[in-house]
């Protein structure tokens, strides 16, 4: 059922009505920004509503409607907003100065609890953002294996670098995307994901490959889940060629686990990217791992081993208000059940959902583990409901391919006061409770009443389920 237009929409109707602050707010940004947006992904037809205020699972936009929030700072708010010591270490530190442009005890402090937490993490380099991180991670590969390729999977993102803006959401051919040089692309091979006998063939016709680099738990932060046993093939197959692994934990790092996806699945990669929850809310990223790659920016091993180092700078890196955001929440993180808490608000949302679906016979399902979740739509009438969807079963192309009911759910949502991402989706924070998760899939069965209201769940869309 295509989404053709949003003008005669009745929930479209019901959102303009109850934000109009938001939308005047949109209509001045759209003479600013592209789109009228500073983040693609915060695209929502006709406009996405603006926030002013936001505390522990929730948030008010500035028409003061309340939100239970699923967008959760982009996945950096596992203790949700506003944590109180989170907080007070941001406020202290903004009185005793915010760049002293010199080194300070609390990146020590920082740099200590990343590399307690992290397995793989021997030493650390702090860097502004998950995308540089990965950027980070790359240059170590090459640098350290000499050689000049990275391969990495279909639907996995990694930020918005050029070696990583295709083959996440289209341009799966592998070729550049604007702006992006075909020579970068050329120098990254894209493998389809649990496909181990696809990789082996790659990395043995190929010589020329420093790392291989993928999301630990699948594209989207597991939107698309990747089988554990496929992590640890892709261990043996790259350490046997010296090929650098790299996991971009920017998602599950200190999500899944409190020591990462890696010790979930035991597996150690040899660099870990990092960001979102390590620095607290606040912006940050991180490349950490073997000492010996990570060797590979240092002035003292440079000069006694007589090899040109790596360079790197960064206004940013390890600022001390991010520094400060990120050691407190992860010792907090380290020193709680936080990762625990919100898996298990996820579990029960997601059987929450699911008894929706069940209830309202939709050929839908709310899916994954840990505590991102995801609403499987269904776009392209798969036979499969809310109790045996299978997503492993399903290629990255059937999982990305979005519903044309996506944007009028989410604004029925928003309607109903629940934000969630885009996906749709969303990640739980340790600060959800059973509230929060109660709302929330009421908030989804009227969401589903106004999509039936306005004819967009046809008799073909709905089965019954047992
Ligand atoms: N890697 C993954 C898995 C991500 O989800 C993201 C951002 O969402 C990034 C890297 C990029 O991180 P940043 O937005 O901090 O640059």
């Amino acid at each position: 059922m295509p989404d053709t237009t949003l003008t005669n929409s009745p929930i479209v109707a019901a959102y303009r009505e109850r934000t109009p602050g938001s939308a005047a707010l949109a209509e001045e940004a759209g003479s600013l920004f592209p789109s009228g947006l500073t983040h693609d992904s915060r695209r929502i037809l006709p406009y996405g509503i603006y926030v002013e205020r936001a505390e522990g699972p929730r948030k008010w936009d500035v028409d003061g409607n309340e939100y239970v929030d699923y967008y959760g700072g982009h996945g950096a708010l596992l203790l949700g907003h506003g944590r109180a010591e989170v907080v007070a270490a941001v406020q202290a530190q903004m009185g005793n100065g915010t760049h002293y442009g010199a080194c300070h005890a609390l990146e020590v402090r920082w740099g200590a609890v990343v590399k307690e937490l992290v397995p793989s993490a021997q030493t650390v380099r702090f860097t502004s953002s998950g995308t540089e991180a990965n950027l980070m991670a790359l240059r170590l590969a090459r640098a350290y294996t000499g050689r000049r390729k990275i391969v990495r999977f279909f639907g996995h993102f990694h930020g918005w670098s050029d070696h990583m803006a295709f083959g996440v959401d289209d341009h799966y051919d592998g070729t550049a995307t604007p702006g992006v040089l075909a020579s970068i692309a050329d120098s990254i091979v894209m493998a389809p994901p649990n496909d181990i006998d696809a990789v082996a063939q790659i990395l043995e016709g190929d010589d020329d490959i420093a790392g291989v680099i993928l999301e630990a738990t699948g594209a989207g932060g597991g939107m698309v889940p990747l089988d554990p046993e496929f992590l640890r093939a892709l261990r043996e197959l790259t350490a046997a060629r010296d090929i650098v692994l790299i996991f971009d934990e920017v998602v599950t790092g200190f999500r899944v686990a409190k020591n990462c996806a890696q010790s979930h699945f035991g597996v150690t990669p040899d660099l870990t990217s990092l960001a979102k929850i390590l620095a607290g809310g606040l912006p940050g990223g991180a490349v950490c791992g073997r000492s010996d790659i990570l060797e590979l920016l240092d002035f003292d091993a440079a000069e006694a081993k007589a090899f040109e180092k790596i360079g790197h700078q960064g206004t940013y890196n390890a600022n001390p208000l991010s520094a400060a955001a990120g050691a407190a929440a992860l010792e907090i993180v380290r020193d709680s059940d936080a990762c625990e808490r919100a898996n298990a608000a996820a579990d029960t949302l997601r059987e929450k959902l699911n008894a929706v679906i069940a209830d309202e016979g939709l050929p839908w399902a709310c899916h994954n583990n840990f505590s991102n979740f995801f609403i499987f739509l269904n776009p392209t009438g798969l036979d499969v409901g809310p109790h045996d969807f299978a997503p492993a079963a399903h290629s990255y192309q059937t999982h990305k391919t979005k519903s044309p009911l996506a944007t009028r759910l989410r604004l029925a949502l928003l309607v109903h006061g629940v934000d969630m991402s885009g996906k749709i989706g969303g990640s739980v924070s340790a600060s959800h409770t059973q509230a929060e998760l109660a709302h929330t899939a009421d908030a989804f069965r009227a969401a589903i009443a106004m999509l039936r209201e306005e004819g967009l769940l046809s008799d073909g869309e709905a089965r019954s389920v047992a």
